[in-house]
């Protein structure tokens, strides 16, 4: 029965950010993405982090009066998995069928999707911003579990780093959460589409295999790293952490007012009378350098776990690997159009795609 349950729990999980995202109070605020066939920018309902705290907290209450056991979610984790899987393909096929045709091919328009912004109850849901904060919430609800399960399984002999672990993913996403509107002004938001991608992606991918480090070492005794070891590795989290909550921040103010120091930095700029591009600051250590942030926090949280040489929690940053490398180069092909000329001269000044001095 346990196992039937569980397959349906990530959808009831869902709805019910789905309904706390309509219904708790939230901001309203202009995005950067402007409506179809018009200059007017798109509107946002945020209550992300509010909707985060209040679910993670129902989730605590159900634990704490043994209506369920505290490392539930670790325990039909693989039935979960299937739920999320089956939810995930419906929520991409309902993203999708209803719009017109983009390409000729249907897969094509599942993977991709076919429209760019998606809105609901006069704009209280955004299909993509609900996507996100559904995936990170219950990312949080699962690594709790699988700490929780470690602690169960070892007591006073459990590992601190599996803690850490979850404290950095944890921090990861009420960081993500406390800068939602930051997320406005991001890829996501004004160059994809909501298909399979995206809606499966934040469905089913963010919430468990985001988990990837704890589920493959929660198991596993205490390997007993020594104390400074942690410093180091929590030090690599908060080095990329800065990078590219940085870079992402400077981009945001900048793109709100151009002229307006971040962090004491006057933007530096140049343009072509049109479009103006950022070269100092974040902007100009490298031309994606959040990216490189985003893969130092995912090596700063694996190595946390303790199991170094373990497979199993480096496909976290190996796939940020994977998939940022290719993302910078998508961009940086949209840019080109996008900005032209200006674009070259900004490559010129600032020529390293990600890695300063490497790549
Ligand atoms: P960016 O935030 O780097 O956005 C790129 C866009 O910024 C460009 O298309 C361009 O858009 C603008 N831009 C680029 N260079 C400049 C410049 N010098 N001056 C002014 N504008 C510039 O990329 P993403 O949206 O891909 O990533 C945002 C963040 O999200 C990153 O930190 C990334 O690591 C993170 N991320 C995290 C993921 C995760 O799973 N944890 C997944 C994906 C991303 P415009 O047309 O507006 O000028």
């Amino acid at each position: 029965m346990n196992k039937i349950i569980a397959f349906f729990v990530p959808t009831f999980i869902y709805l019910v950010i789905f309904a706390f995202n309509v219904l708790l109070p939230g901001r309203w605020v202009i995005g950067y993405v402007t409506k179809p066939n018009s200059t007017e920018k798109m509107r946002y309902h945020l209550n992300g982090i509010l909707v985060f705290f209040v679910v993670v907290l129902l989730w605590i209450l159900l634990g704490c009066s043994h209506i369920i056991s505290c490392d539930w979610l670790y325990q039909y984790r693989w039935h979960e998995l299937a739920g999320a899987f089956t939810f995930g393909i419906i929520v991409s096929l309902a993203v999708m069928l209803p719009y017109p045709r983009i390409k000729k091919s249907f897969w094509s328009d599942f993977y991709l999707g076919r429209v760019e912004n998606l809105q609901l109850l006069s704009g209280r849901i955004d299909v993509k911003m609900w996507l996100y904060l559904a995936g990170a919430t219950l990312l949080e609800l699962n690594i709790v579990s699988f700490a929780i399960h470690h602690w169960i399984l070892y007591g006073v002999n459990a590992s601190p780093g599996i803690y850490l672990t979850t404290i950095l993913i944890t921090y990861f996403l009420i960081d993500y959460l406390t800068f939602e509107e930051v997320h406005l002004y991001t890829y996501d938001l004004f160059a994809e589409k909501v298909g399979f991608k995206l809606a499966w992606g934040c469905l089913v991918f963010y919430p468990y295999f985001y988990a990837v480090s704890l589920w493959s070492t929660v198991d596993l005794p205490n390997p007993h790293t020594p104390t400074w070891l942690f410093g180091i590795y929590a030090l690599i989290f908060f080095f990329g952490w800065s990078l590219s909550r940085g870079a992402n921040l400077q981009k945001y103010f900048f793109k709100k007012n151009s002229g307006k120091p971040f962090l004491c930095i006057v933007p530096k700029t140049i343009t072509d009378g049109n479009k103006i591009l950022l070269i100092n600051g974040f902007w100009g250590i490298s031309r994606h350098v959040n990216y490189l942030g985003e893969i130092l926090m995912g090596i700063g949280i694996i190595l946390c776990t303790g199991y170094p040489t373990l497979i199993g929690p480096w496909l976290y940053p190996l796939y940020y690997v994977a998939f940022l490398f290719p993302r910078q180069k998508d961009d940086d092909i949209r840019c080109e159009l996008k900005y032209g000329a200006l674009w070259d001269e900004y490559k010129e000044k600032v020529p390293y795609r990600i890695i300063p001095f490497i790549y």
